[in-house]
């Protein structure tokens, strides 16, 4: 053993930064045992601020995670409720788009893709002018018919796909609109949102169409927990009775739009909001 300045003995260096290094290790679980701690606590609080959340308080926020806790039977229950007074708030809700004949609804909902109905239907007439069945689409000039639509957005797009489609109408369905979803949805640029509009609206074959709308009203009233369309379809299929399903988009489209606007749902004025979880009323 070394002597130090003050007389008291000296640990030698080995054995010094052997002690120094135990240290270093104590101190450094002591951090990681506070750090643990706090982290612990802070995650107490916030499930505790969550339990305590007051439920209706999700409209206009972000969308419901999960449904409602009911059992099926009241779902449906709840589903009809909304859908007698949406009826009786909307009784002459229908298709907004200008339409003559299936084809005519078939272009303007191809059309109506991130358009609003109201600019398909300044297009439609002059455009149903100048092609007036599947045979003048099908042989139309792409860059005329590009400038025809140019209006509604992604018009490159829409043009190819009408032409396209109005060419296999020609080729596989004698010049008409098929009146099955299936071969609705293998035309090219048909899915099955512009299939079921033209099931519903045109043939009164019922369709269920989801939309924005339908999607973002769907979730806000827990009727449905999922983004995707088709998804969203088959749950609204299973508590919306079918002869419902085309008038459904029309009464949400409509709701949406002038009550359950999106980002600032008025939920004071809506004549749902006893029956809707997210309602902040
Ligand atoms: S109460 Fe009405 S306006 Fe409010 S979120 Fe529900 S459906 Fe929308």
């Amino acid at each position: 053993m070394k002597k130090t300045i003050r007389g008291r003995k000296r640990a030698p260096a080995p054995k010094r930064a052997t002690a120094v290094k135990r240290a270093t290790e104590v101190k450094r679980a002591a951090a990681v045992k506070r750090a643990t701690v706090v982290k612990r606590a802070k995650r107490a609080k916030t499930a505790v601020a969550k339990a305590s959340a007051p439920r209706r308080a999700t409209a206009g926020k972000r969308a419901p995670e999960r449904r409602w806790a009911e059992s099926p039977a009241a779902l449906r229950h709840r589903m009809a409720t909304i859908l007698e007074r949406l009826e009786q708030l909307y009784p002459q809700a229908k298709c907004s788009l200008g339409h003559e004949n299936p084809l005519q609804l078939l272009i303007a909902t191809i059309l109506s893709a991130q358009c609003t109905d109201a600019r398909v239907n300044m297009v439609t007439p002059a455009l149903f002018a100048r092609y007036p069945d599947a045979r003048a689409f099908a042989e139309a000039d792409l860059g005329e018919l590009e400038e025809m639509i140019r209006s509604t957005g992604f018009y490159h797009n829409k043009a190819r796909n009408i032409i396209a489609c109005a060419r296999e109408l020609l080729l596989r369905h004698g010049g008409q609109v098929p009146a099955d979803l299936e071969s609705l949805v293998a035309l090219p640029g048909i899915g099955r949102k512009t299939a079921n509009v033209v099931l519903g609206n045109a043939f009164g074959i019922p369709g269920l169409v989801v939309d924005t709308h339908v999607t973002r009203l769907a979730n806000l009233m827990f009727l449905t927990a999922q983004k995707d369309p088709n998804k969203i379809e088959t749950d609204l299929m299973e508590v919306v009775p079918r002869e419902k399903w085309t008038n459904l988009a029309h009464l949400f489209i409509e709701h949406g739009r002038r009550v359950c606007v999106a980002r600032r749902p008025r939920c004071g004025d809506c004549v749902l909001h006893d029956v809707c979880p997210s309602s902040a009323v």
